[in-house]
């Protein structure tokens, strides 16, 4: 388990057994502030698995305040969810996570993430004040939209210099956050090519942005400018890679990429992958002014910052010719260093 840390620059790992509650805190770093992070409330295989998840995202969520350039450091949390057959209380289960929350005196403040909900988050928010994502709070998918979108007018600036009423965009996932994307997307002109598992979702985006529907096996092959991933992580493996027909990646699904060699694949195949952590911080950077009670308009200026970052990025990836996402990486972990 040390070994796994000091490889990854993981500070802390706290562990919490108390009836049906089986938490895990991971605090990657806390150098550029309290390290802020979604709990995620699932099912787990074993706790080693539990363990592996927490610290992995934790580390990410690093990366992606560092990028973001908000004064947090990177943390998450897991709470392992009883399976299905077993009844538990989930209003005591959340309050006693608060109390684990309140424990580490704001080292560690929680958000919404995979699992848990809204009235989750207010539950731990009357034991503990280090919250992110509760009612009073707010959503923040539309502002990660936001930063999506700044995103793909970088991305597209930077490799197809074409107006974006020439684009044709493919959205795999049309939740929270990839409805509003394809909403303003449609609103800036762009053609549309859609599908969610949902059908409702789907047709709904047809009816109200008159985009085309495709089937879930058939979007990631479209023949399109851009590639939005926007439901689920690991959609990009190499038989997937190896299909597409698309010049950019930009979606805000988490950890897109199967493997880190993927990317590598991606970068030699000319196509232009915008990595997910930085283009999907817009929600991030939401909470985070939120909680400390600062107005939006901070939150969108840095958002709409995002274009500018982004432009560098891949500026001088063609430059040293080093994939956009190795270089990300490489940047965060210096801004994590140089302290
Ligand atoms: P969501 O659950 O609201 O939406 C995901 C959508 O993807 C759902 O409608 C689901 O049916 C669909 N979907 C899943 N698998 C699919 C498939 N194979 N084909 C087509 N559709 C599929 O989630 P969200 O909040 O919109 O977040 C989407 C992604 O972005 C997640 O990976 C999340 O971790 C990431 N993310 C979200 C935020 C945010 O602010 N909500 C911030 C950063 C990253």
């Amino acid at each position: 388990m040390f070994e796994l840390m000091k490889n990854t620059a993981l500070q802390e790992l706290h562990f919490r057994c108390n009836g049906d509650l089986q938490a895990i805190i991971a605090i990657h770093s806390t150098a550029l502030g309290p390290a802020l992070g979604g709990c995620r409330f699932v099912e787990y295989e074993d706790s080693a698995s539990a363990v592996k998840d927490a610290m992995r995202l934790a580390t990410g969520m690093s990366y992606k305040a560092a990028m973001a350039g908000v004064s947090h450091g990177g943390g998450k949390s897991v709470i392992m969810k009883p399976k299905a057959t077993k009844g538990f209380n989930r209003q005591q289960l959340f309050e006693m996570f608060g109390e684990f929350v309140n424990e580490l005196g704001g080292r560690y403040i929680t958000a919404m993430d995979s699992g848990t909900e809204v009235t989750d988050m207010d539950r731990i928010k009357k034991i503990t004040p280090f919250v992110a994502s509760s009612s009073d709070i707010g959503d923040p998918s539309p502002y990660t939209a936001q930063g999506v979108v700044q995103g793909i007018k970088a991305a597209v600036d930077s490799k197809l210099k074409k107006p974006i009423e020439e684009l044709t965009i493919a959205i795999q996932g049309l939740g929270h956050v990839g409805f509003a994307m394809a909403k303003t997307l449609n609103d800036l002109g762009a053609s549309l090519i859609v599908s969610d598992v949902d059908s409702e979702k789907t047709q709904k985006a047809v009816d109200e942005l008159g985009a085309k529907a495709v089937s879930k096996e058939e979007i990631l092959f479209q023949k399109c400018d851009i590639l939005a991933p926007c439901g689920l992580g690991g959609v990009l493996t190499e038989t997937v890679v190896s299909r597409l027909n698309c010049e950019i990646i930009a979606g805000c699904a988490n950890n897109q990429l199967d493997t880190p060699q993927v990317g590598e694949t991606l970068f030699k195949k000319n196509i232009l992958y915008v990595p997910d952590y930085v283009i999907n911080s817009g929600g991030l950077i939401f909470a985070s002014c939120r909680y400390h009670q600062h107005p939006d308009s901070e939150a969108i200026t840095k958002i709409d910052h995002l274009y500018e970052t982004l432009t560098e990025l891949f500026l001088r990836s063609s430059k040293e010719r080093v994939p956009p996402k190795v270089l990300a990486d490489q940047i965060a972990e210096e801004k994590l260093r140089n302290v």
